[in-house]
């Protein structure tokens, strides 16, 4: 007696193989038997006739962190066929945290990436043990992976400053990554273009991914530009896992900015010709020519270095103010400034916290500047100040021919680096990207499907098996026997994302069930309620 089986599915196994007609029988969470006419009985049956059933998919660049205390759920991210998420990404996680600095650490959090207002975070623990315990007692709709950012890891040890670490702060940071790590954390991230983490040298983070190579875990990167610095920021990500030995994922790669557009070949050459050298380097991406941020990237890093109660001082007195926009000023004439990759028109605000600015939300900062009949720089010093420093923005900058060639490359992930939201209660309040929602059905809707820009199996496997490979889940990222049951079903022929950049709050079609650990969770357009998820550890 089987608790499931799914019967007449198009098996499509993570491995990258052809797919191939078969049943699937599941018992006490794991997959217990592949084969053609399974017969024996079972307490539930689920017809896949003309549906695709393929391992659930591993999403290693989330920030759901910010989010699941909120809904635990995860819906945004479940209902996309996504049962693992990595978070903890692009330097900012949630633990470890210090007595010493704990508000310092809150505030970074705050103001870099929105993990709530001071009084809604709620905060439970100080290491990550205690952490891991918390999100352990959650009753979870999704599995997690969470690693420590870098920017809490530093601020947790020297606070929120610049400068470079004392030798006893450098030790002090690779014994609590250590620790971290021996408490659950699945590896680092660090947010290079973010404060604190862009004071940190190449030298220092080879160290610290010295701890990782030893303890075989993952170093993912937000790189240190995306844009004007794009290729010295890869070569930096290559020489650290060249000389520290550990594994390196290049976090979102993409050519930001338009004088980058077009230079695949080049980006290619770089990263292969590191792939030869032997350095364990991969790297992942989401489906979109937007990426999403934080407005305080249009400031000079020291505004925002010493928390947002100093930006809004600096930013509130007169002359310091005209000597930060003059600073603007002189980064936008040389050509280094985030505006010279996206000017005004191509920022679109998505998210701002008061009631009083609700309005300009899905708006380009120009035309909200031409609509008030103000200067824009100045509109963005207002609306720092006002909403202490947390807004979202979409930024318009990548070119579409670019994101389907790193697409189809062999060794490119599919990613969301998208929190899990919902399209009810806190988490669909304001506006936000639709990789949220729509990141893993618009790969296979749009690209597989309708532009064939890679095949369905390829796909797959670049959302399941080769995540897990480099995580190191052995039970997880393809179907076979004793395998995890975590299990997506779609319907090839009609999945596609629906989640727009001015509608972005709605669930993708074509998911039929979301099985994880046995046990479904998605049943068509139904959350069952059943909370299967767990911190996974390797
Ligand atoms: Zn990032």
């Amino acid at each position: 007696m089987y608790d499931i089986i799914i019967k007449n599915g198009q098996l499509i196994d993570g491995t990258g193989k052809p797919a191939f007609q078969s049943d699937i029988a599941i018992k006490d969470g794991e997959i217990v038997k592949i084969e053609t006419s399974i017969v024996d009985h079972s307490y539930e049956t689920i017809d896949a006739s003309n549906h695709v059933v393929c391992p659930g998919f591993i999403d290693i660049h989330s920030h759901t962190d910010a989010t699941i205390t909120t809904n635990s759920r995860a819906e945004s991210k479940i209902r996309q066929g996504v049962t693992t998420e990595v978070v903890g990404n692009c330097g900012m996680s949630a633990a470890p945290l210090t007595v010493d600095f704990m508000e310092e650490v809150r505030n970074h959090l705050i103001i870099n990436s929105d993990f709530g207002k001071p009084d809604e975070i709620g905060v439970e623990w100080v290491s990550f043990a205690e952490y891991v315990k918390f999100l352990t007692k959650l009753p979870l709709g999704i599995n997690l992976m969470p690693l420590v950012g870098f920017g809490t890891l530093r601020s947790a040890v020297m606070g929120v400053k610049t400068g470079s670490p004392s030798e006893t702060e450098m030790q002090a940071m690779e014994d609590l990554l250590e620790l971290s790590i021996d408490q659950g954390a699945a590896g680092l991230s660090t947010g290079l273009e973010y404060v604190p983490d862009c004071h940190m040298k190449t030298e220092e983070l080879i160290r610290l991914c010295g701890v990782l190579k030893r303890k075989n875990k993952l170093y993912a990167t937000h790189i240190r530009g995306e844009s004007q610095t794009l290729f010295p920021a890869i070569k930096e990500a290559i020489r650290t896992g060249e000389e520290s030995g550990c594994k390196v994922q290049i976090s979102h790669l993409k050519l930001g900015g338009k004088a980058n557009w077009g230079k695949t070949k080049e980006l290619f050459d770089i990263l292969e010709s590191a792939l030869a050298r032997g350095v364990r380097l991969s790297w992942d991406q989401y489906p979109y020519v937007a990426w999403g941020t934080g407005l305080v990237d249009y400031i000079p890093s020291w505004v925002i270095s010493d928390g947002h109660e100093k930006m809004i001082e600096y930013l509130s007195d007169a002359q310091t103010r005209e000597q930060i926009r003059q600073e603007i000023t002189v980064e936008i004439e040389n050509g280094d400034h985030a505006y010279n990759t996206a000017p005004w028109e191509n920022v679109q605000i998505a998210m701002v916290r008061s009631e009083k600015y609700k309005d300009i939300m899905g708006k380009r900062i120009s035309a909200i500047a031409d609509e008030l009949n103000v200067d824009p720089l100045e509109f963005v010093f207002d609306l720092l100040i006002h909403e202490k420093g947390s807004i979202k923005t979409l930024v318009f900058c990548m070119a579409e021919e670019d994101i389907k060639t790193i697409m189809a490359h062999p060794r490119t992930i599919i990613a969301s680096d998208a929190r899990a939201l919902a399209t009810y209660g806190e988490l669909h309040k304001g506006s936000t990207h639709p990789r949220y929602y729509g990141a893993f059905p618009r790969i296979l809707g749009k690209y597989v499907r309708d532009e064939k820009v890679i095949l369905l199996e390829t796909a797959i496997k670049k959302m399941t098996s080769m995540p897990a490979q480099i995580l190191g889940l052995d039970t997880r990222g393809t179907l076979a026997p004793n395998m995890i049951a975590d299990i997506t079903v779609f319907n090839p022929n009609t999945i596609v994302d629906t989640a727009t950049f001015d509608n972005p709050h709605q669930y993708a079609i074509g998911i039929e069930k979301v099985i994880l650990k046995g046990k479904i969770i998605i049943d068509k357009d139904n959350h069952t309620d059943q909370m299967e998820g767990q911190i996974l550890q390797t």
